[in-house]
C-alpha cells in the first residue's frame, strides 16, 4: 500500500511568498505518518517546498487544511480521486465542518489522529472506509510514536525539527478554533517524552509549535528544567502573562528559548473583552515586553483589528504602541469568524458576514461587516499597519533603537533582520504580485 500525505498551501502561490525564515516542517502530517503501521509506503508531500504530483500512485492520499485552502483542497480531492485514490481529509477545517469535507472525499478524520487514523487504515485494507472518523475521547500524549522527521524533505528548512509538548486550551477566546479542534482541557506530554524525542533527532535548535507553551506553568517549569542539559535554542509561542512569572521566564531563557509569538490581539479592554481573552492584561503588555527582553527574548507581537470597539484610529494607535514598546517584531491580522467559533455563530446570527468563500478566511480579507468602519477601511487600515511596520526605513530605524550587548548583538541581530525583511519579502510580494496596493486610511503615515 502506498500513502502520499499532504499539507496544501492556500493557493498556487504559496511556495513563492513563504521565505525560507518562514517554513516550518509540517508536524501534523508527519505525526499522521508516525501513527502508521510499519511496512507501508509513505511519502509527504509540503507545499510549502514542493509542487503537487498527482501521478504519484497512492492508493490513500491524506490531507490537512485550514480554512483558506479548503476549496482549493476539495478541486485537488476530485483530481486524486479521479485518478483512483481514496482521499482522506483531515485538520482545522475538516473538524470544524466534517459534513461539508465529507461531500468531496471518501472519508473524514475529525480531530486529533491517533486512534482514528489506524482505525481508518485497517477498515481500507478490508474495503469498507466509513465516511466520518472520530475519537469518543481526547487521545493521552504520552507514549505517542515519534513522528516521520524522516520523510522531511532535506534543506528546506532553517529550523528542521518541531515538537509539540501540549495540545487544547482552557481559554475559549471567540476568534479562536484551537478548543474545538483539540478541547478546552489542556493536555500534555510527559516531560520525558519530549526530552527524548529531542535527543532522537540530536536537535541543536527546536521550534514549539504548540499553541500555548506555558497554558501550565507548573508543566512549563519541569519541561524548561529538564532542557537545560540539552543545550538546544528554541522558539515558540506563549501567552502574555507569561511575562508575569520571574521564575518561568527565567527557566526559559537557560533552557535556550531565544523568541516567543505572543498574542497581544488588541490594545482596547473593550475588544479584549468581546474575545474572552481575560488573561491578557493590557496595562501591563509594556512591561511585559520590557521582560522578556530582559531576558533575552525576541518578542513577535500578534495582532488583530475589527473588533467592534475598533473604529479608524485603531491602527496608528496600535502601530504608535508597538514602536513605543519596542516590540521585535509584528503580525497584524483582520478578525476572522472562522467556522466552529463563538465568533462566526455571533457574526452569522447578527447577519453581519458578507462573504462565504473560504478562500478569504485566511485573515487578510475582510469578510464581515465592521461595527465601526467600512469593510475597505479594515482592509486598508491593516494593510497600511503592515507597510509601515516594515517599510525599509523602519525597519531600520527600529533595528538601530534596539539595545543589544555585545553578546545579543551577534546572536540577535541577524535572525532579526532576516525575519523583518523576510516579512517585507511576503509584503512586496502581495503588494505587487497581487497587486494590493493600501489606500492611506486618513492615517498619518510615520515615513
Ligand atoms: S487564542 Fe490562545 S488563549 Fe485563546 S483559545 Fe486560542 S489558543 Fe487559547
Amino acid at each position: 500500500m502506498r500513502i502520499l500525505l499532504i499539507s496544501p498551501g492556500k493557493d498556487e502561490d504559496y511556495a513563492k511568498r513563504m521565505g525560507l525564515a518562514f517554513k516550518l516542517p509540517p508536524l501534523g502530517i508527519t505525526t499522521v505518518a508516525g501513527l502508521t503501521k510499519p511496512g507501508i509506503d509513505i511519502r509527504l508531500l509540503d507545499e510549502q517546498v514542493e509542487a503537487i504530483d498527482f501521478n504519484d500512485g497512492a492508493d490513500i492520499v491524506g490531507i490537512s487544511m485550514m480554512t483558506a485552502a479548503a476549496p482549493r483542497v476539495y478541486r485537488l480531492a476530485e483530481e486524486f480521486r479521479r485518478r483512483g485514490a481514496k482521499v482522506v481529509l483531515g485538520g482545522p477545517h475538516a473538524s470544524a465542518v466534517p459534513e461539508e469535507a465529507a461531500q468531496h472525499c471518501d472519508a473524514v478524520v475529525v480531530g486529533e489522529a491517533e486512534g482514528s487514523w489506524p482505525r481508518l487504515i485497517e477498515d481500507f485494507e478490508k474495503g469498507k472506509l466509513e465516511k466520518i472518523y472520530a475519537n469518543a475521547e481526547k487521545p493521552s500524549l504520552a507514549g505517542l510514536p515519534e513522528p516521520r522527521r524522516d520523510l522531511y524533505k532535506k534543506k528546506a528548512y532553517l529550523i528542521k525539527n518541531t515538537f509539540q509538548t501540549t495540545r487544547g486550551c482552557p481559554y475559549a477566546c471567540s476568534f479562536c478554533s484551537v478548543s474545538g479542534v483539540f478541547g478546552e482541557q489542556y493536555r500534555s506530554k510527559p516531560v520525558e517524552d519530549v526530552v527524548r524525542s529531542i535527543e532522537i533527532t540530536k536537535a541543536r535548535f527546536a521550534g514549539f509549535i504548540d499553541d500555548n507553551i506555558c497554558g501550565n506553568k507548573k508543566y512549563s517549569k519541569e519541561l524548561f528544567k529538564a532542557l537545560i542539559p540539552l543545550h538546544v535554542g528554541w522558539i515558540g509561542q506563549a501567552s502574555v502573562n507569561a511575562a508575569e512569572d520571574l521564575e518561568l521566564l527565567q527557566l526559559a531563557k537557560k533552557s535556550g528559548c531565544v523568541g516567543l509569538f505572543m498574542g497581544f490581539e488588541t490594545l482596547s479592554q473593550g475588544s479584549m473583552g468581546e474575545i474572552g481573552k481575560s488573561q491578557n492584561k493590557i496595562a501591563a503588555f509594556k512591561d511585559n515586553i520590557k521582560r522578556l527582553h530582559d531576558h533575552g527574548i525576541i518578542v513577535l507581537g500578534a495582532f488583530v483589528f475589527g473588533f467592534d470597539s475598533d473604529d479608524v484610529d485603531v491602527f496608528k494607535r496600535t502601530v504608535d504602541f508597538i514602536y513605543d514598546a519596542k516590540l521585535d517584531l509584528a503580525q497584524f491580522t483582520n478578525l476572522t469568524p472562522l467556522p466552529g467559533t463563538q465568533l462566526h455563530k455571533k457574526l452569522a446570527a447578527e447577519n453581519r458576514i458578507i462573504d462565504t468563500d473560504w478562500r478569504h478566511y485566511d485573515t487578510e480579507s475582510v469578510v464581515f461587516k465592521p461595527a465601526q468602519m467600512t469593510p475597505d477601511q479594515l482592509w486598508n487600515g491593516t494593510g497600511w499597519a503592515w507597510n509601515n511596520f516594515y517599510s525599509r526605513g523602519n525597519i531600520l530605524r527600529r533595528m538601530m533603537g534596539m539595545k543589544f550587548d555585545i553578546i545579543r548583538l551577534g546572536m540577535y541581530v541577524v535572525p532579526l533582520l532576516i525575519m523583518n525583511f523576510g516579512f517585507k519579502k511576503a509584503l512586496d510580494f502581495d503588494n505587487v504580485v497581487k497587486n494590493t496596493f493600501f489606500k492611506d486610511p486618513g492615517i498619518r503615515n510615520k515615513d
